[in-house]
């Protein structure tokens, strides 16, 4: 809460003393520190001037003390070098290469006695007279004394126009000239170059002065300050003189001019040189330049000293104003809020909750009319203290509630919240539920305020019980879970049965519904938080299967399914039933497992396997019958599409058709088994193969199984051949003789047709095999068994080798006459292949021998008789002479 605006206005005029106190004393402070910098700014000017004052009359001294050395070596030559020794310099010129060697000197004079010009470094001034010279006058009367003294003179304007001053040495009696004078006048371009380079600012000015007081050279130069004299009363000059010091410093007036000045004044009077006038350097700089730059920083900061006096100002009134903004603001928030107060004391009262402010620092609680009236007791009845409420809690309930505040107060659950039974006036017990919150805390962390609200649920209480009672006949459980605006979550109710399926018990749930979580299966929680909120979203029945972890117990599997609806207060409320589906998730996941194998068996099984259903659409077809057959679901989806495709021969087709047909109608009766038939079908690229094809109905759809055996019926039928053929000659064997003798026999036996045999023997073939070796016996074999089969013309004579090198030729339907013209006619025929045998002692080739046999076949005969006879034709034909026929007929 603010402060009250008149202790607010005692806080802005403490504020107010302060920061003016503060600001006066940094002005203070700056006030200081700048008289602290002027001083020393004076002080170093002043050294600045004494130094460059220092500097011209060391200059000047020194140049005086050369031009008086220069002039005393005239004088002391003078009778010398006016006699002018053979070979020597005129003396005019060697005054000229005198002056012109010494810096500073401008002009060497000697003048007689009278003042006339006797030599010069100048030719023009020779005959001249400077008697009327303040400087002659002087020599005239200091020659006399014994110290050889200078004069300096006067400052004067030379003929040139410029001001200047002469040194000069009078000559002594015994010297060259006596009474004369020898003359130095100064070069003042010389001494200016000096005096300007002591300027080190703009307005610094450098003057020289003769001792008389007339200055005579001036830096930087003004027309009209040259000649006249400094020497007044009230000058500073003047002042330096009176002092009678060599050095003074002044500020004040330099000359008749009012501005004002600092002046360093030195007084050039060195004692060796004997001068009769002393020579004054000054060097002035102007007293308000010398300041300048501090009096800008003067300037700056006392600127931004009233700035920040303003900034301050403007600053605390702003805060001023803002304060009491926020007084006004919070009075009115204030008032609001205790008219909400009012609002929700009325509410409380009306919806009949009781209220209860615990104030842990002072160790006492309100309870609310309606808290005491709840429980039956009057206002008066009820202190202020914990152990009025904790007294009347039940005892078998005050652990569970002492333990639902300490975990709220430690910060581990949002609300506190139990529910639990306390006892009235009369000595029952009422249901009660207790919702409260911390409201502030120390700054240390620690709760301060615990506020909540205590609702009568006795009757919601019994109404569970028989919710409970009833949910017990169910199995698993069932639950209200209730999930508010802001995240948190609860489950109002969940009957007992939660126990058995999370392992909490169901009041546990109540407040917070985290701990179901944490017995959800880490892999399956994600995905049910998100199916919740899209539940909460839509409000679509919620479904879903997820496993629970419950420690020390085995993983299990629930089922879970809730409707939600929103609530007044925007929160969302499922009601569900959850129950234990493991067993039949187990079993499930074992039939998912037995498909899987069952279908990956089908796809990998060396039969060809394809599913079709009522419509007739082909929707499985494994490998094997993809690698027979080649087409593809595209090509063939359909039986309908499958039948052109497998069987183009419509004629043949049509039999297909129907005899499936027939096979599925029978199906049914056969325990769904379709019979296998061969089929030749025709695959995508047009082969044809010999198919089993059979399967099993089952409803309306049917699997047919196809087996290949177009391999196994091509060796069946070579096998089949191989039984009944001679392997050497490829006649029938001997076998396929008898089973064609029989069969023939009761043909003709039946229509009482003859039937003939003849038995053919090749001639001396054991010599033939003697001289030509076994092969050469089988070639001939083989030879002999072609012309036979050659000279058969009927499709249904036969011709099969009996044994060895015998055959037996079998013809139906024809009687002894022919069947002995048939005889001779194959003997021909072996003799017409012209097969040498040289070992043949009745024919240089091969020949063969036929007994001949004919019986219309009766009651009383059998085929082995027939045989027997034409065996004992052959051996008369033997005996008869080999290569001829024998009929039995003498
Ligand atoms: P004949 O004129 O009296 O019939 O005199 P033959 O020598 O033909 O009669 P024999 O029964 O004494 O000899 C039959 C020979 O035929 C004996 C055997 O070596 C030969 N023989 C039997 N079967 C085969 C065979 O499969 N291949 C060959 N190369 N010789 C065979
Ligand atoms: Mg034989
Ligand atoms: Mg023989």
């Amino acid at each position: 809460m603010r402060e009250r605006p008149d202790t607010q206005a005692e806080r802005f005029r403490r504020e107010w003393w302060l920061l003016a106190g503060l600001w006066l004393a940094l002005g203070a402070l700056i006030a200081v520190v700048l008289s602290l910098e002027r001083r020393d700014t004076e002080e170093r000017e002043r050294q600045q001037v004494a130094h460059q004052v220092h500097i011209v009359h060391e200059n000047l001294e020194r140049q005086l003390h050369a031009v008086n050395q220069a002039l005393g070596d005239i004088v002391a030559n003078l009778a010398q070098w006016r006699a002018r020794p053979e070979g020597a310099l005129p003396f005019n010129e060697r005054l000229r290469a005198f002056s012109d060697a010494m810096t500073g000197v401008r002009t060497l004079t000697v003048l007689d006695a009278e003042g006339t010009v006797v030599a010069s470094s100048r030719a023009e001034l020779l005959g001249e007279n400077f008697a009327y010279r303040d400087y002659f006058q002087s020599a005239r009367r200091l020659a006399s004394r014994e110290q050889p003294s200078l004069i300096v003179s006067a400052p004067m304007r030379t003929v040139l126009g410029i001001w200047a001053i002469t040194l000069s040495r009078p000559v002594p009696a015994e010297d060259g000239l006596p009474g004369g004078v020898v003359t130095a006048t100064l070069d003042p371009d010389e001494f200016k170059t000096l005096l300007d380079s002591v300027r080190y600012a703009p307005d610094v000015e450098s003057t020289l002065v003769h001792g008389d007081g007339v200055r005579f050279l001036r830096v930087p130069e003004r027309a009209g300050l040259l000649g006249a004299t400094l020497a007044q009363p009230g000058t500073l000059f003047q002042a330096h003189l009176d002092s009678g010091r060599m050095e003074s410093l002044f500020v004040g007036a330099m000359e008749p001019d009012p501005a004002e000045r600092l002046v360093a004044l030195r007084t050039i009077f060195p004692a060796h040189l004997h001068m009769d006038k002393p020579l004054v350097a000054a060097v002035a700089r102007d007293w308000s330049q010398v300041f300048a730059a501090w009096r800008a920083r003067a300037w700056t900061l006392g600127v931004a000293w009233l700035l920040t006096g303003v900034a301050i100002g403007l600053g605390l009134g702003f805060m001023q104003r803002r304060r009491r903004q926020l007084w006004r603001r919070e009075q009115a928030l204030a008032a609001q809020e205790a008219a909400l107060q009012a609002r929700w004391q009325a509410v409380l009262h009306a919806t009949q909750q009781g209220v209860w402010d615990w104030d842990m620092a002072a160790g006492t609680v309100y309870f609310s009319p309606v808290w005491k009236t709840m429980l039956g007791y009057a206002e008066g009845d009820i202190g202020d203290s914990l152990q009025e409420w904790e007294s009347r809690v039940h005892p078998d309930d005050l652990a569970r509630v002492h333990a639902d505040v300490a975990r709220h107060l430690a910060g581990e659950t949002v609300v506190y919240e139990n529910v639990h039974r306390m006892r009235c006036k009369d000595g029952s017990y009422k249901w009660v539920q207790d919702r409260g919150q911390v409201t502030s805390r120390d700054a240390s962390g620690r709760p301060t305020r615990l506020i909540g609200t205590h609702t009568d649920v006795t009757a919601q209480r019994q109404h569970q019980e028989t919710l409970d009672r009833l949910a017990e006949n169910v199995p698993g459980a069932l639950y209200q879970y209730q999930r508010e605006p802001d995240g948190r979550s609860h489950f109002p109710y969940a009957s007992p049965g939660v126990q058995d399926i999370y392992g909490l018990p169901p009041q546990a749930l109540c407040v917070d519904a985290e701990q179901v979580f944490a017995r959800i299966h880490p892999d399956d929680l994600q995905a049910l938080r998100e199916s919740v909120l899209a539940s909460a979203q839509t409000l679509e029945l919620w479904r879903t299967e997820y496993r629970v972890l419950v420690p020390g117990e085995r993983e299990r599997w629930v089922s879970d399914q809730a409707r939600p609806a929103r609530t007044a207060s925007g929160a969302v409320l499922w009601h569900g039933y959850i129950h234990d589906v493991t067993l039949a998730k187990q079993q499930a996941l074992q039939l998912q497992e037995t498909e899987r194998l069952l279908r990956h068996l089908m796809q990998e099984m060396p039969i060809g396997l394809c599913m079709i259903d009522a419509a007739g659409v082909i929707y499985f077809r494994n490998r094997r019958f993809m690698d027979l057959f080649g087409y593809t679901e595209a090509e063939v989806p359909t039986l309908g599409q499958w039948w052109p495709r497998a069987y183009p021969d419509p004629h043949y087709r049509e039999q297909v058709i129907a005899a499936w047909n027939a096979d599925l109608a029978q199906a049914g009766a056969q325990g769904g088994e379709i019979a296998d038939r061969e089929y030749r079908v025709t695959d995508r690229d047009g082969r044809l193969h010999t198919m089993t094809i059979g399967g099993l109905a089952f409803g309306d759809h049917c699997m047919a199984t196809f087996v290949d055996v177009t391999e196994q019926r091509a060796q069946h039928e070579l096998l089949r051949k191989l039984a009944f053929m001679d392997g050497l000659t490829g006649l029938a064997n001997r076998r396929q003789l008898d089973r064609t003798l029989k069969a023939e026999w009761r043909r003709c036996r039946r229509s009482g047709q003859p039937l003939s045999v003849v038995m053919v023997d090749i001639d001396h073939f054991k010599q033939f095999n003697d001289l030509y070796g076994h092969q050469q016996g089988d070639d001939c074999l083989r030879a002999v068994a072609a012309a036979l089969r050659g000279g058969l013309g009927r499709s249904h004579d036969l011709v099969a080798r009996y044994g060895g090198e015998e055959f037996v030729c079998l013809l139906p339907e024809c009687d002894l006459d022919g069947a002995r013209a048939k005889a001779q006619a194959l003997c021909r025929a072996v003799h017409a292949r012209q097969m040498e045998h040289r070992g043949s002692p009745i024919a240089p080739v091969v020949t063969v021998s036929a007994g001949v046999a004919c019986v219309v076949p009766g009651a009383e005969d059998t085929p082995e008789q027939l045989l027997a006879r034409a065996d004992a034709n052959l051996y008369r034909a033997k005996a008869a002479g080999r290569n001829r026929v024998h009929d039995g007929m003498d």
